[in-house]
Formats: structure tokens, sequence, C-alpha cells
């Protein structure tokens, strides 16, 4: 609807993932998985209610199809968000947008892989405007952090970033994210 989408399609494709933009519930019919990308959250949720998405959106959920939220995404799919702000809750963790700074304090840093999965080699993130996981709630596994914090997180079908795997060369997070879909 909004966002870095054109990033993670170019990224999918490479991996040889066919894949589509959802702009409105009718699109969910035959997607195995989504992607919701950084953006703004504010304006995706402005965007997702005329189209009635958040209904769309839960049964989706509902039924065990795993969702990717990355940045504005991670935001959407947190069960709290500070300051308040409407969310989908299909993760238990509480989520402060903006809290590492305004867009001039985006960074690049290394961070560390918490999970075989992904390979212990330190992974690239670039943080921009980014929300910080404030806390993570029991069923919630972290998977990756930096900087001390938890930036990579998984509950269930649930995936969510606080940082942008798709502005990078490396593609764990998206095959960790793929190998979701295969095993479900
Ligand atoms: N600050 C944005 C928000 O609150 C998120 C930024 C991003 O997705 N890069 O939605």
């Amino acid at each position: 609807m909004q966002g870095d989408f054109a990033a993670h399609k170019k990224i999918l494709g490479e991996l040889g993932v066919e894949s589509k933009l959802v702009k409105k519930p009718a699109d969910l019919a035959g997607v195995e998985g989504l992607i919701i990308p950084g953006g703004e959250s504010t304006t995706l949720l402005k965007l997702m209610a005329p189209v009635a998405m958040r209904p769309a959106l839960e049964q989706f959920h509902a039924q065990g199809r795993p969702i990717f939220g990355t940045c504005a995404g991670l935001i959407l799919l947190a069960q709290e968000t500070l300051p308040r702000q409407e969310s989908l809750g299909f993760i238990d963790i509480v989520v402060r947008r903006n809290a590492y700074g305004r867009q001039i304090d985006s960074f690049v840093a290394l961070g560390t892989p918490l999970t075989d999965d992904l390979s212990a080699e330190p992974l690239e993130m670039v943080f921009i405007r980014a929300p910080k996981i404030a806390q993570i709630n029991s069923g919630v596994t972290p998977l990756a952090e930096c900087r001390g914090k938890v930036v990579l997180a998984r509950q269930g079908s649930v995936l969510v970033s606080s940082f942008h795997p798709e502005l990078t060369q490396d593609r764990r997070v998206h095959q960790y994210f793929l190998q979701m879909l295969a095993a479900g």
C-alpha cells in the first residue's frame, strides 16, 4: 500500500519466489505469505481503513499464513505501540515508534543473530527512524540483537524486524522468512 515494497519484490524475484502487490483484501487470495514493508505506519493505517484491510489480515493470520513486518510493518503487527496507535496485535511485543531518533539519526550497524537458522555471522542492519522493541512477552522468540536491543523476533507465523533487510545484500532474513513459508 505504501513504503518499501519494491525492494522486497525485487529480492523475492532474485530468490526465485513469485510475488505480487497486496493493496486490497481480494489481493490476498492465493497468497502464501505477506511482507508488510517499512514506510509510515500511520499512513499505512489510513490506507488500510477504507478497504477494510484489518479484518482481511486477521483472517489471513488466523489461517496461519506467515507475515513478515519490517519497521513500520513491525509497528502495525505489535500488540501495543508507544505512543498509542492502532495495531493488529499479532505479536506480543510493545514497540516504541521513532525510538532510535529522527530521520537524520538513521544508521547502519552490525547485529548479532541469536539463532543457528541465521548462522552466527554478523548481520548488516539499516535503521531508518526505526521503532525499538521495548518489551517482549512470553511466546515471542528473539532472533537477533543490535546495540543491546532485540531487533528481529518471531511468534509463530509472525516475524518482525526493526531494521530493513531489503536494503542490504545479505539475504538471510528473507531466506528465514521463506523457510517459515516452506515449513507451514
Ligand atoms: N517511523 C516510521 C513509523 O512510525 C517507521 C519508519 C520505517 O518504516 N522506516 O511508521
